[in-house]
């Protein structure tokens, strides 16, 4: 049976344990959530360079549509410069009129043409404002995503160090610890949310909050040896025994 004082020096050591490796927990947790940080703003800047190269391309066949047009308009226009030579050639009122009526058909079918390229230069003017504004947009997410990505960097080595320091902490503390004790300490921790020991808060088991038997508390002030919560397993103590 391990004495009185021998109980309590443990379970004082094993909290002072717990206060390192709950934030050991936390700390490790901050760090695992950072690269998924990292990633949401990549893919965030990734996504923005994506709508401007589609914005780009949109330019792209706007333009070469428009010159297709301007080839179209210009074939209209040499049909019609060309029928008009015809016409005084032509012997007959039928050939005559034929030949008006194959002008007039152009002169429709080029201002069709015509009015398609007008259009054009519409959209291409509203895609060229557009690449304006996502290219700013592109360019100032390219400044911020740069500081982000430094902060997060930062953050990650402060906790990295922070982490270090304590753990050193923690191996100090190790050499005062019963073997056993510390074994099941650990287990409970690995499991338990970075939670192994715990007071009891009223009657309630501080982990779970389970309510703790009358024949437990007796069990905790008989002081010994660990007493454990029945539901969560976490180490329990209360602090006036201490
Ligand atoms: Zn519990």
């Amino acid at each position: 049976m391990v004495a009185d004082t021998a109980i309590k020096t443990q379970i004082k050591k094993l909290i002072d344990l717990q206060k390192i490796d709950g934030e050991i927990y936390n700390l490790r947790k901050d760090l695992q959530e950072k690269p998924e940080i990292i990633r949401a703003i990549t893919e965030e800047f990734e996504n923005n360079k994506k709508k401007l190269k589609e914005l780009d391309d949109q330019l792209k066949t706007i333009l070469l549509k428009r010159k297709e047009r301007e080839l179209e308009l210009k074939t209209k226009e040499e049909g019609i410069l060309k029928a008009n030579g015809q016409l005084s050639l032509l012997k007959t009122n039928k050939e005559y009129s034929t030949k008006l009526q194959e002008i007039e058909g152009l002169k429709a079918d080029k201002s069709l043409v015509e009015e398609q390229i007008l259009v054009s230069y519409d959209e291409s003017d509203k895609a060229m404002a557009e690449i304006e504004q996502e290219k700013k947009k592109v360019a100032e997410f390219e400044k911020t995503f740069a500081i982000k990505k430094k902060t997060i960097d930062d953050e990650i080595r402060n906790l990295d160090e922070r982490v270090k320091s304590l753990e050193n902490e923690r191996k100090e503390l190790l050499p005062g610890i019963d073997k056993n004790y510390l074994s099941r300490y650990e287990k409970i921790l690995d499991h338990k949310d970075g939670l192994a020991i715990t007071a009891i808060h009223g009657s309630n088991c501080g982990g779970c909050f389970m309510n703790v038997t009358t024949q437990m508390l007796n069990n905790i002030r008989l002081n010994e040896g660990l007493v454990f919560c029945e539901m969560c397993t976490r180490i329990l103590y209360l602090e006036d025994n201490l």
